[in-house]
């Protein structure tokens, strides 16, 4: 006979198991699947990172933001997109950025088989350091969902996986003002527990309409920069 409180017992236990998968597997700063590259120690530190592009209706423009305050910021660029807009990752790399492989088609790798997770990062860093030239040795999981595989497959290609402690969720179109408050909030709660500011952005996938995004990267650096703020890569934290 079972009772009910060992039944009510076994309910919980197995809610609490979901629990902790779901957020090993897509809480951003979770290291319980392995190490994941958020921030350093200095609150004075931020890496200002852009996932999905290379987007022609905004990654030109954003890059001129950039290179006007002399501002070196991360590219988490798509394999398949990086093969439509060769020229455009290109650019990205001529200008100093640093650059991560973001996956080849940007699926929900916590849900995925192994070897469709291997095909996805080694495809998306091919794709890259054939258009680049140069090595791949970041890594941001889409959506930032993993689960130990990815971690150990990412390792394996020698690449580190990066995610992120302030997001923005600027995929959804806001004004650029809402996007820094966002911002302003999250560099307020680093500093508060000393920690370095690792800002999750969207230059956006094919065509996507990113400009608040971009129009918000000036605001969010001149802040910064009136803060006495340093800029740098998540390869400072690695
Ligand atoms: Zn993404």
């Amino acid at each position: 006979m079972t009772r009910p409180e060992s039944v009510a017992a076994v309910a919980v236990g197995a809610g609490l198991a979901v629990g902790a998968w779901f957020y090993a597997a897509l809480y951003p700063t979770s290291q319980l699947f392995g190490r994941v590259v958020i921030a350093g120690e200095d609150p004075g530190e931020l890496a200002l990172t852009y996932d999905d592009g290379p987007n022609p209706a905004a990654t030109p423009r954003l890059l001129e933001v950039l290179a006007k305050h002399e501002v070196r910021a991360t590219f988490f660029l798509i394999g398949e997109s990086v093969r439509r807009q060769p020229g455009l990752a290109r650019e990205i790399a001529a200008a100093g950025h640093a650059i991560g492989n973001h996956t080849m088609t940007h699926p929900w790798l916590s849900y995925r088989s192994a070897a469709r997770i291997r095909g996805e990062i080694a495809g998306g860093s091919a794709a890259i350091e054939d258009v680049i030239g140069g090595e791949v040795r970041l890594f941001r999981p889409p959506h930032g969902a993993r689960r130990p595989v990815v971690l150990r497959v990412a390792e394996e290609l020698g690449l580190a996986t990066v995610n992120w402690n302030i997001i923005t969720h600027d995929w959804r179109v806001q004004p650029p003002e809402s996007i820094v408050e966002k911002v302003r909030n999250g560099l307020r709660r680093n500093r508060a527990h000393g920690r370095g500011s690792n800002i999750l952005l969207h230059d956006g996938a094919m065509d996507q309409p990113r400009m608040p995004s971009v129009r918000a990267t000036e605001t969010i650096i001149a802040d910064a920069k009136a803060a006495g703020m340093r800029f740098v890569t998540p390869e400072a934290w690695v």
